[in-house]
């Protein structure tokens, strides 16, 4: 019996894009109903369920029925849960300040940006190295119900580069209550290329990605840098040759390398050659994801928030060129997935110079408007969602099996997002997050999420938000 119908909607995933209604019992989908099938399917689906969302109450793209799509994934978030304090005053001291995120606040933006499952960043004080801590974490996050957490496990203790963590201990997924799905050392790169080979091996072994932030540049950057070059030369080829060294030591490991936040074309080109001789390499796997702030935003944006402090982001907004560049990318494929990097900052280590930008709940947004000009673009929205769903899921090893998510279809976990085609001024004032600095503020982007649904249960709705702000 269904406990929840969804009619009367644009259904969209990476394969399909078809008018129809979903029927989900419990926290799987139970199945897919086109618009043309015998109605008395539909009405029987009605008639058992506990709740009937109609689409018909939405206003969707070009007028007509809003998008149900499967809800986001991101590989790439920042929760800053535990340990982060405001400073004092700056004294240094943990004190009794609003911290930059909670992880109940970052739940709720990550729910609000029509999220299912997030992966967190291990750079957390203390860094998130074993997986007592990283249980611990999901614990919380599954008591809170709202999106599936994945903390991501260091490549080494403490994040020092010395020495592993305790990804050496890990054994099969179904030896430990929680198992990573992805391993990553995030702003900083393993300098000691011995270590980073040992750690791309035991993510073999795991069969598990190694998500690789690219800024280990050498001494070609580090002479840059010295030499008082500007942040955007030194921070290009510290991304260039971190992108090479990462894809010559995935293949010498046999690994799965999944390099983080792409923004440079160079970058691109050099994934987009890998890739095309990767079967030569063995077991060796290549994938990528960009921010919807490289594909959206350039220089010009960071100067004008202020390039040491509201614009300031790891890698920077780079130029037009390289904006292009990645759009292309994304479109052909070599760009496999959208994460957010959401990094959220309090004002005042914004102001300080504090890198990153809140993301999570205006990547849709940016995405849909940047990437989808055209709302009847089917290829487009499809594309969107695989970026945005599938892909990354696929990437957690998360596609199929039991709790495979990313698309529509029957069996599949319910995470799924209603989204509309209106737009909205972007105010940072009103995101759940509490990190409040975004590139987009003040602008007018197109696509909103009306509502998200987590396993089977509704854990954000516009309207009632609405409501809240009245
Ligand atoms: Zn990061």
């Amino acid at each position: 019996m269904p406990s929840l119908v969804l009619k009367n909607f644009r259904i969209i995933d990476e394969n399909a894009d078809m008018t129809g209604s979903v029927t989900v019992e419990g926290s799987l989908i139970r199945e897919l109903i086109p618009a043309e099938a015998d109605p008395a399917r539909l009405e029987e689906a009605e008639r058992t369920a506990a709740l009937v969302i109609d689409g018909k109450n939405f206003s969707g793209a070009d007028g007509g029925l809003p998008l149900l799509m499967p809800a986001f994934v991101d590989l790439h978030a920042h929760f800053r849960d535990p340990g982060f304090f405001e400073n004092a005053n700056g004294t240094g001291r943990a004190a009794e300040m609003p911290a930059a995120e909670t992880l109940e606040s970052a739940c709720l933006a990550a729910a609000a940006g029509g999220y299912g499952t997030v992966v967190c960043m291990a750079n957390t004080r203390p860094p998130v190295d074993n997986l007592e801590q990283a249980a611990a974490l999901k614990g919380r996050a599954d008591a809170l119900g709202l999106i599936d957490l994945y903390p991501a496990l260091s490549l080494t203790k403490n994040m020092e580069g010395r020495e592993l963590s305790d990804i050496t201990k890990l054994r099969a997924p179904g030896d430990h209550p929680f198992f990573p799905r992805l391993l990553s050392e995030d702003g900083r790169d393993v300098d000691s290329e011995a270590l980073f080979l040992a750690a791309l091996e035991e993510a073999r072994r795991l069969g598990l990605p190694v998500s690789c932030h690219c800024d280990a540049g050498g001494s070609e950057a580090a002479e840059a840098k010295a030499a008082g070059r500007p942040r955007e030369l030194w921070s290009r080829i510290e991304e260039n040759n971190a992108t090479r060294r990462a894809i010559a030591l995935g293949i010498k490991a046999g690994a799965h390398v999944h390099i983080a936040h792409v923004s440079t074309m160079e970058a691109v080109e050099m994934i987009r050659q890998a890739k095309s001789r990767k079967r030569e390499a063995g077991s060796f796997v290549l994938t990528c994801e960009a921010a919807p702030h490289h594909i959206a935003c350039t220089g010009a944006d960071a100067r004008r928030l202020g390039d040491d402090s509201f614009g300031r982001v790891n890698p920077p907004l780079r130029t037009e060129a390289d904006r292009r560049a990645l759009a292309a990318a994304v479109l052909d494929g070599t760009i496999d997935a959208v994460a957010t990097d959401h990094a959220p900052h309090t004002g005042g280590d914004k102001a300080a110079g504090a890198p990153g930008f809140t993301g999570l709940e205006t990547a849709f947004a940016a995405c849909f408007t940047h990437l989808v000009p055209a709302e009847k673009n089917s290829a487009g929205l499809k594309r969107l969602s695989s970026l945005m769903s599938a892909a990354p899921a696929r990437i957690m090893g998360l596609g199929t099996g039991p709790g495979g998510r990313g698309r529509i279809a029957a069996g599949l976990r319910a995470d799924l997002c209603i989204a509309g085609a209106s737009s909205w001024i972007v105010e940072p004032g009103l995101f759940r997050s509490r990190g409040k600095t975004s590139p987009f503020a003040g602008q007018k982007l197109r696509g909103e999420i009306i509502i998200t649904i987590n396993r089977g249960q509704i854990v954000y709705d516009v309207r009632r938000r609405r409501t809240e702000h009245v």
